[in-house]
């Protein structure tokens, strides 16, 4: 196949199966697409690489890594509270392997169209396996949720569980088969987008969890001019972590393994119970894990309230 057959293959997909909006004027086909924003609406936009060998295993299954590539942008859109609205993908690929583009269109516009996201352009080259993912989204004008929105005395909740991604990396560096659960979270992170739309108007500042809750939260710190208190045991772990690892190995996987893909957002302590009420809306797990402080920096302690050092080296961001 020709470059100019894999876009008409792309085409076509787009066209059989994907959400079809309104707002798309001209999508893929011409020089470049044409998008209706909403009035009145602000646009959010966000981009993620993934290379093969650097952000997913070479040998990775073609449909993980479509749903994966989408997923971490679409995961960006929900840290920043955007309603998800159009993707474009930049395709880098070794050969034209139709069965492969196949596969991999199957985990992209799967995931495209739980989330009424639409495909309207890209562009497609030869080279070394790596795909560019564009997306954009809206929010009202203000009320996106940033990083530098954090306050003295806020709470700092988390989704879902941590260090699953990160210890089904260890296991696939070390050669083993591996336990199924762990290596879903790592092909197949599922974006929080219906929890980050609604927690505008309650939470204070967001990130989504990508390098690790050490690292994203001290970014969170540094962008508000605060710190952070930690508490280790609030950290949630699913069955199959608690399986896989304890004490400081399964701590270090929590805190600054990477890959989760949840978020992480502060809101102010009276919100306590909005919070609890919003897991059971959203159908998200939220853990209550730390505080806000306005001492620099980000400490973890654990049930003693001994400051608590990660056993690995190179974060940067700790302490
Ligand atoms: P041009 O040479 O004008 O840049 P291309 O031949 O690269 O146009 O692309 C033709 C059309 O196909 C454009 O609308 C472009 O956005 C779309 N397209 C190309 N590659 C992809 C891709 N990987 N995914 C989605 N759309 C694509
Ligand atoms: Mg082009």
């Amino acid at each position: 196949m020709a470059e100019f057959d894999l876009i008409a293959r792309i085409q076509s997909r787009v066209a059989d199966r994907v959400t079809r909006r309104d707002d798309v004027i001209v999508g893929i086909g011409d020089d470049a697409a044409v998008l209706q924003v909403p009035a009145g609406m602000q646009l959010v936009v966000a981009t993620d690489t993934l290379n093969a060998g650097v952000h997913f295993p070479p040998e990775s299954a073609p449909a993980d890594i479509g749903w994966k590539a989408l997923a971490v942008n679409l995961s960006d859109l929900a840290a920043m509270g955007a309603e998800p609205a159009w993707c474009t993908l930049s395709l880098s690929l070794p050969d034209n392997d139709e069965a492969w583009l196949d596969a991999f269109l199957d985990g992209f516009l799967g995931l495209a169209s739980q989330h009424r996201i639409a495909l309207v352009g890209g562009d497609t080259t030869r080279g070394p396996l790596s795909i560019s993912v564009t997306v954009h989204g809206f929010v009202a004008p203000g009320s996106a949720l940033r990083r530098d929105a954090a306050r003295v005395g806020d709470d700092v909740w988390v989704s879902g569980t941590l260090g699953d991604a990160a210890a089904a990396l260890e296991q696939w560096r070390a050669g083993e088969t591996g336990d199924a659960r762990l290596r879903t979270r790592l092909d197949r992170p599922v974006p929080r987008v219906a929890l980050g739309r609604a927690l505008v108007g309650m939470a204070h500042a967001c990130i989504d969890l990508s390098d690790g809750l050490l690292a994203d939260l001290g970014h969170v710190c540094r962008g508000s001019g605060t710190g952070s208190d930690l508490d280790l045991d609030s950290l949630p772990a699913s069955d199959a972590l608690m399986a896989f690892a304890n004490g400081d190995a399964r701590r270090s996987l929590q805190v600054a393994g990477g890959d989760d893909y949840e978020l992480c957002f502060t809101a102010p302590s009276n919100r306590l119970e909005d919070v609890q009420r919003l897991a059971d809306s959203v159908g998200v797990q939220l853990s209550w894990v730390g505080r806000i402080t306005a001492k620099q920096g980000v400490r973890a302690f654990d049930a003693d309230a001994l400051e608590w050092q990660p056993p690995r080296k190179g974060y940067e961001h700790f302490g």
